[in-house]
């Protein structure tokens, strides 16, 4: 079992390496979703998130080339992106997390999710509606480095959370869904979740830079009114 287990990491290894400094060119974006349409859940990009443990997560994001963005494929990817965010009910997703090492994420912060919160969070973590947003191949440039310190979770460490720095104002350059350059600037909650994901392309994750010691199970207190009988779900919540 050790040894196999070994073997396992190695191979995983390589597959990061592989993926450093490549582009998605128009044969790799086919070769890539050759079966996104067919009823096998397993091919890409997948109709889950990707966990903590998968070499997916942990590899260095590839550019797109501007070419591929208006592609019809690759316009049903961005669809499914945004679908699979909000099925989850995240206000982020990058494209990783979905089993494609690409550099893309989508955000969104909606009234619904505004309203999940109490007022006194709202305020703590200045909160704010964010349209849907498409981020292909973005640069972030730091605005005002203080650090907030404030908790967030991820739909790839299922049930867990933690208190994270963050820049308190960043902005971003990217190509949108168009394929078009724009420049976005963020605040408090809202460039705390454009971090976020930007680290997912970077193979970062939030445990990277969490205080360690605010490291929580989401359910602790439900596991130990229930017994410990709580299920978690990796499935999307709609
Ligand atoms: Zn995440």
């Amino acid at each position: 079992m050790f040894r196999s287990y070994l073997a396992n990491v190695a191979s995983r290894a390589i597959v990061i390496r592989k993926n450093n400094a490549r582009f998605v060119s128009f044969h790799k974006l086919k070769e890539t979703l050759n079966h996104f349409w067919s009823s096998d859940s397993k091919k890409l990009p997948y109709k889950h998130v990707c966990q903590i443990g998968d070499p997916v997560l942990r590899g260095h994001a590839m550019k797109i080339e501007p070419e591929v963005i208006k592609l019809e494929d690759f316009q049903k990817v961005i669809t499914h992106l945004i679908n699979i965010m909000r099925s989850y009910d995240a206000c982020g997703m990058s494209g990783p997390q979905i089993g494609l090492p690409w550099q893309i994420f989508a955000i969104e912060h909606t009234m619904e999710h505004m309203k999940t919160s109490d007022e006194v969070i709202k305020k703590a973590y200045e909160m704010e509606v964010i349209p849907v947003t498409i981020f292909i191949n973005p640069e972030l440039k730091i605005i005002d480095h203080t650090p907030i310190i404030l908790y967030e979770g991820c739909e790839s460490v299922r049930g867990y959370s933690a208190a994270v720095p963050r820049a308190y104002e960043i902005e971003i350059t990217a190509l949108n869904a168009s394929a078009e350059q724009f420049t976005w600037r963020g605040r408090g909650w809202s460039a705390r979740i454009a971090q976020h994901e930007y680290d997912h392309l970077q193979g970062e994750l939030y445990i990277d830079k969490m205080d360690m010691s605010t490291f929580q199970c989401t359910a602790w207190e439900k596991i130990n009114k229930n017994d410990g009988k709580i299920h978690l779900n990796y499935l999307p919540k709609k």
